[in-house]
């Protein structure tokens, strides 16, 4: 029996609050009543509308027959695992389309129950697994997914981190404002569900304590090595180890691993321009990713660079507090309207997530549903409508859309439409979740500046017209270097750098984690892996860091001391990645966008959806790589030993 104190009334006011179509196929799954599937399955909205599109009778109805079953001590099993077939039925009722065999496996991941979500041995734990060690760069999501299987496999590792947090991004970026644009239901591990978010889309203070919560839960704060910076690490050919090179306040020093795992993430190096004059500011200046918690912008005559993610929060979230507010638009962005964006989650619907395990793993997959591909439809090209400078009828519907919507944002200030819309189709860079963007111009202290921001002086900043703002604050929310992946890290392989494999700005790897020429290295968040059709990067970290996991194991469990990307592998992966690439929106040469590099190749974003894409990380595994068996690694040193001593 339930001990939960509450009355049916009370559940029932609880629920009402919930999701329906969560709360239906919870209700379903849990009673197996398919006559009340068949009633109001056709209310089931798409996923991507996140709308709720049952009658008032029927939410009542739902409600009274789930809160019944509630405090009758309902809702206790584990069915869906039961019952494949069923599982099948209700997926295909929430995602309202047929589901491929494939997809279950990654439906239940995303509900946290999937058996192997979590690497493991295969057998007992190898005794050789002791001689090997794990340095991970970077206490981000993606580093903290990575140790989470190797701290339960009980590999040694530590986490290098040159803040004295975790969080990464969520920990640098305080800018006012700052918040997720993804759903925070799905923009979180799905082994670590949190049931308890305030918002549909929870603020930056938010994810960065859920993320701390998730460090203490898998203990893995006495592995971090905080304000430790690495400089560079070289692979020793010898000793088949990765030399790493960290300073910290202590100084510097030498850390050996057989393992290196960059998770230093990519949009982690700050990019502001390089504008002449920029020393003889009087006032102060900030990029919105190193946000110095001390500025006060009350009664501040403020600039504001970029419009990109970043800005259209900050924007919004001071227009209130300053005197007058400059933004400096180099290009154009398309806004578009986000069901719930902004919204807290009743408390009935925290109560109903908390409460009601079937209900929160639905609402978990609808929230995944929503987002994965939300915009692929209108990012593939259509060769006809290219031939006539397009994308694809889809997008020429959305482009009508989102110009009405944003010149209904617009109000009185229609004027500003032309310099507001963008001539470069929709889904090109990352779309802006209107935040207030096109309303912020009604307000009478806002001028929009659009054009480049070209050079400053003493008192403000110009654009490359010569129009000089006068400012006391100048905010570059001008984005990240990107395409120079990992960036701060010098990494050597046996034959030379990643910095010369790779050039300035154009990485590769092999699914954006492995690269030919650096053994036992692995990189998150790498090269085509950013998700430009909508998706989770918690989705990726936890897809990379089980192909990462799967194949430290199998190396430890082979008792192989170096593991490298085979080159034939590599070749074809890049190659299907071009090809796939040149049918996505990105492959236009119109625009700039941080996903392409200097030479217009799109380094940043993958073709893949997130479904292939977790489908090839979960069956990569060794035979991907060359290896090397321990005993030649030791024979090796027997003979640089040996030479040496001859010389
Ligand atoms: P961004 O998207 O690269 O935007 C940078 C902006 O600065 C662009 O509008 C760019 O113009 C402009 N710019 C650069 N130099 C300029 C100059 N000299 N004068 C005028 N404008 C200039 O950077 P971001 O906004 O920081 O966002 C980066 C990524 O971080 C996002 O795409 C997203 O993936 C992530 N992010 C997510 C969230 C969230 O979840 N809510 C929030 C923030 C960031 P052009 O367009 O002409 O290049």
């Amino acid at each position: 029996m339930n001990t939960n104190p509450l009355d049916r009334g009370a559940v029932e006011q609880n629920l009402l609050q919930a999701d329906t179509a969560a709360l239906l196929l919870a209700l379903v799954e849990d009673t197996g009543d398919d006559a009340l599937l068949e009633e109001y399955r056709q209310y089931i909205s798409n996923p991507f509308t996140l709308s709720e599109d049952f009658p008032e009778g029927a939410r009542q109805r739902i409600a009274g027959l789930a809160a019944e079953r509630f405090v009758g001590g309902g809702f206790q099993g584990e069915l869906v695992t039961a019952a494949p077939e069923r599982f099948r039925r209700l997926s295909e009722e929430a995602a309202q389309r047929p589901v491929a065999e494939h997809e279950l496996d990654l439906f239940r991941k995303e509900m946290g129950l999937l058996e192997d979500a979590f690497i493991d041995w295969t057998g007992d734990r190898p005794v050789q697994s002791d001689q090997y060690r794990v340095i991970i760069v970077g206490a981000g999501l993606s580093g903290i997914a990575t140790a989470i299987h190797l701290k339960r496999m009980g590999i040694a590792f530590t986490i290098f981190d040159r803040y004295d947090g975790v969080g990464g991004t969520w920990l640098v970026n305080t800018y006012p404002g700052c918040a997720v644009d993804i759903l925070s239901h799905y923009f979180s591990y799905s082994f670590h569900r949190k049931n308890d978010w305030t918002s549909y889309y929870s603020p930056q203070p938010e994810v960065l304590q859920y993320l701390r919560e998730v460090v203490a839960e898998f203990g893995l704060e006495e592995h971090i090595r905080f304000g430790t910076t690495v400089k560079s690490a070289k692979f020793d050919e010898a000793t088949q180890r990765w030399m790493v090179h960290v300073e910290d306040k202590e100084g510097e020093r030498t850390e050996e691993s057989e393992f290196f795992v960059s998770a230093v993430g990519a949009l982690s190096a700050p990019s502001i321009p390089d504008l002449p004059g920029m020393d003889r500011f009087q006032g102060q200046i900030v990029h919105s990713a190193a946000w110095d918690p001390a500025i006060d912008v009350t009664g501040k005559r403020v600039a504001l660079v970029g419009n990109g993610a970043s800005a259209n929060q900050v924007g919004p979230n001071i227009v209130d507090h300053v005197e007058h507010l400059t933004v400096m638009t180099r290009s154009p962005q398309w806004v578009t309207k986000a069901p719930k964006y902004g919204q807290h989650l009743p408390a009935g619907e925290i109560w109903t997530l908390e409460n009601i395990e079937p209900y929160a793993r639905w609402f978990r997959l609808r929230s995944m549903l929503a987002m994965n591909e939300a915009m692929r439809p209108n990012a593939i090209l259509d060769p006809e409508y290219v031939a006539r400078g397009m994308v694809n009828a889809g997008n020429e519907a959305l482009k009508k859309q989102l110009t009405e919507f944003m010149r209904q944002e617009l109000g009185h200030r229609q004027d500003l439409l032309p310099l507001l819309v963008p001539n470069f189709p929709p889904g090109m860079k990352r779309m802006l979740r209107d935040n207030g963007w096109c309303r912020m111009f009604q307000r009478e202290n806002v001028e929009l500046v659009a054009s480049r921001a070209a050079a400053m002086d003493e008192t403000g900043i110009l654009d490359d017209q010569g129009n000089h703002a006068d400012v006391d604050l100048v905010i570059f929310a001008t984005g990240f270097k990107v395409a120079r992946m990992v960036g701060s890290l010098s990494i050597e392989g046996p034959n030379g750098s990643l910095r010369d494999a790779w050039g300035e700005d154009d990485p590769r790897a092999y699914l954006g984690i492995s690269v030919p020429g650096f053994p036992n290295l692995f990189i998150l968040y790498g090269p085509n892996t950013n998700i430009g059709v909508g998706g989770s990067i918690f989705f990726q970290a936890e897809a990379q860091s089980q192909h990462i996991a799967t194949v430290i194991r199998d190396a430890i469990q082979a008792d192989v001391t170096r593991v490298e990307v085979r080159e034939e592998v590599y070749s074809q992966y890049n190659d299907d990645l071009d090809a796939a690439l040149s049918h996505m929106i990105w492959a236009l040469p119109t625009g700039t966008t941080w996903y392409r590099n200097s030479k217009g190749r799109v380094v940043a974003n993958m073709p893949w959806t997130s479904q292939d894409y977790w489908d090839m990380n979960r069956t990569t595994d060794l035979s991907h790589y060359n290896t090397t068996p321990r005993r030649s690694t030791r024979a090796r040193a027997e003979d640089s030993q040996k030479a040496l001593a001859d010389v």
